[in-house]
């Protein structure tokens, strides 16, 4: 049986979305990789296509209804009507236009693509972008920090939610995405650090 991998070792895939790159906040999300002892091993700006979005999230119908839960939650939670701002309050059907809606802010201002290393990485990225709803996350988090949007909020203007980043759910999801973005020889690499390089 093989080892299990060390921690330092694992890597997970972050995007900077359209929002963050026309906020020039590239650097500060970066810099707050960096300064956690993230390491960023691959690193470029693009500009996705309509089927590249469509590609990278997924179709199923768990996740698509997942996605429209959380819509009709803030809408109960802040007391609006789904029924009557989108014309349903069925959870597929909802979760469905968000997905439109989300592929058409993906693609519409270029964006910023990398692959970060460290300890725990996917966790550890997850919890300094913060929960998916800007309006829920902490300060302190990149997202509670830069953004104040809510499902409520977007979904009333039919687009998808703005929050400055997208990062990998688990390590299945970070393999699975790196190799989507990132895919191909020399376009991920390794290095030290210098703190790495350290003897003590
Ligand atoms: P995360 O990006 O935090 O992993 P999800 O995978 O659940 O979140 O959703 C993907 C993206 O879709 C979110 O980052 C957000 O931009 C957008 N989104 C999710 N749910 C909604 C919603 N209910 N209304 C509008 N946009 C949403």
């Amino acid at each position: 049986m093989s080892p299990t991998p060390h921690p330092k070792n694992e890597r997970t895939f972050l995007m900077v979305k359209p929002d963050g790159v026309k906020r020039g906040l590239t650097g500060e999300i970066i810099k707050r990789l960096e300064q956690r002892n993230l390491k960023i091993v691959a690193l470029e700006m693009f500009q996705a296509t309509r089927e590249q979005i469509d590609g990278h999230y997924p179709k199923d119908e768990t996740w698509i209804r997942r996605v429209g839960g959380k819509t009709l939650s803030t809408y109960e939670k802040y007391g609006y009507d789904a029924k009557e701002e989108l014309g349903t309050s069925d959870d597929l059907e909802i979760g469905k236009m968000v997905r439109e809606w989300l592929i058409a802010f993906m693609v519409s201002a270029p964006m910023v693509r990398m692959v970060v290393e460290g300890v725990h990485a996917v966790e550890m990225v997850r919890k300094l972008v913060g929960p998916t709803m800007p309006s829920a996350a902490e300060m302190g988090t990149i997202r509670g920090d830069y953004s104040v949007d809510s499902a409520a909020s977007a979904n009333k203007e039919h687009r998808a939610v703005h929050n400055l980043v997208h990062a990998s759910e688990t390590a299945e999801e970070a393999a699975h995405e790196t190799e989507f973005w990132f895919g191909g020889e020399g376009r991920v690499f390794s290095y030290k650090r210098s703190e790495e390089e350290m003897q003590f």
